[in-house]
């Protein structure tokens, strides 16, 4: 977190990065009431909110089934191990990411295959997946990052051709449009995280699995729990990988809001676009056929490190999502790749910077970033 020096600069305002009281201070309430219920009734495991939760974020999803997980990770791996994928496969996923994208692959016994990412749009590069298809490949997995969708009607096309299934790591986009359709609805099966920070979070670790497939449903629910769905008969693999009660009743008044959130995003989106538009630092792209629900708000400078330590001067707390690219990981070593294998997500990591984003970020606040911005453009044109 950012020290905030007391005294030092008393007249700016800092910023905080995402800002998790304010989003839930309007819907306590709610909240508390829809916990006590849960409380009340004692259905702590797989209990009514649950079940209602996952039937109203299917719906959100346009889905025919989502089943609650306790993480993203988690309904990641699960999807994988739903698809029958293990030792011997190979799953292309994109160099630019987080690693819980490609660390599920691994943890299935399968093999991350990583292509590039697309300079503009900063997601998979559908021209780079071709090439990586080889005998072994079972799935593709595109990353809708920041919240921005992948673009899923090549990568399917792709698939099509090569008998290959497609998940969505949807982690960092509920809500968010790819040509009308719901990010969730455009693949085999797609993986949601409730991380707290999230577009719609828990409070806590929870995800969730949606799909239109009713035989990868009922796995799924099985996977989650101990491989059984009549209880003390286990009819295969099992895991305890379920979703709280107390968390799904946390998310389902949540769930109620996202669109709102989603909007209020677009709108500080909206604000960073006019404030930086004449600026030194290049702006998100969006592609015609999207709707992204800005999870994150990237921008791409040269000197990205001493931007961010002059915005965090004035307090104004900033991300890197992510600062080393997935082949440059130590923890994916063993893969085999090196330096220069991936050159525009090596670049990206070197030039992001995510400024601060969430749905209380006010048209006030942006200036703030906005002016800190160009005070720091200003200061090192003269230097650079
Ligand atoms: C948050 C996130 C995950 C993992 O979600 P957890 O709930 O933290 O396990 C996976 N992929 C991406 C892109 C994410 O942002």
């Amino acid at each position: 977190m950012t020290d905030l020096k007391a005294g030092s600069s008393s007249e700016l305002k800092g910023v905080p990065f995402v800002d998790l009281s304010a989003e839930h201070q309007p819907i306590n309430d709610e909240i508390r009431a829809a916990v006590n219920a849960v409380i009340d009734r004692g259905d702590f495991i797989l209990g009514e909110a649950t079940a209602r939760f996952e039937s109203d974020f299917a719906s959100y999803c346009g889905t025919a089934h989502a089943l609650g997980v306790d993480s993203g990770f988690s309904a990641l791996e699960l999807i994988l191990r739903a698809f029958g994928i293990g030792p011997g496969d190979e799953v292309i996923t994109v160099a630019n990411t987080f690693y819980s994208t490609v660390r599920p692959i691994e943890v299935v016994g399968a093999t991350p295959v990583l292509v590039d990412a697309d300079p503009e749009l900063r997601n998979i590069d559908p021209n780079l997946i071709e090439s990586a298809i080889t005998a072994s490949t079972k799935a593709i997995l595109p990353v809708h990052l920041y919240g921005h969708p992948a673009d899923m009607a090549p990568i399917r096309e792709l698939a099509d051709a090569h008998g290959l299934h497609v998940f969505e790591d949807a982690c960092q986009a509920h809500g968010s449009l790819y040509r009308g359709a719901r990010a969730g609805s455009l693949s085999d099966a797609a993986a949601f995280s409730f991380y707290p920070s999230k577009n719609l979070g828990a409070f806590g670790d929870a995800g969730i699995v949606v799909t239109d497939n009713p035989d990868v449903a009922d796995r799924i629910r099985a996977l989650r729990n101990l491989g059984s769905v009549v209880k003390y008969q286990h009819e295969g693999d099992g895991f305890n990988r379920r979703l709280d009660t107390i968390q799904a009743a946390v998310l389902g008044v949540k769930l109620r809001h996202l669109d709102g959130h989603n909007q209020a995003r677009r709108e500080a989106a909206s604000y960073y676009r006019d404030a930086l538009a004449e600026l030194d630092v290049a702006l998100p792209t969006v592609a015609e056929w999207a709707e992204p629900v800005y999870h994150l708000y990237v921008i791409e400078t040269a000197n990205r490190d001493a931007l961010a330590h002059a915005l965090g001067e004035r307090g104004i707390q900033t991300g890197i999502h992510y600062p080393v690219a997935i082949h440059l990981q130590p923890a994916f070593r063993s893969l085999g790749y090196q330096a220069g294998d991936f050159p525009v997500s090596e670049e990206l990591a070197g030039r992001i910077l995510s400024l601060p984003m969430h749905p209380n970020l006010a048209c006030s606040d942006v200036a703030v970033v906005a002016d800190a911005v160009r005070d720091f453009s200003t200061t090192s044109a003269t230097v650079s």
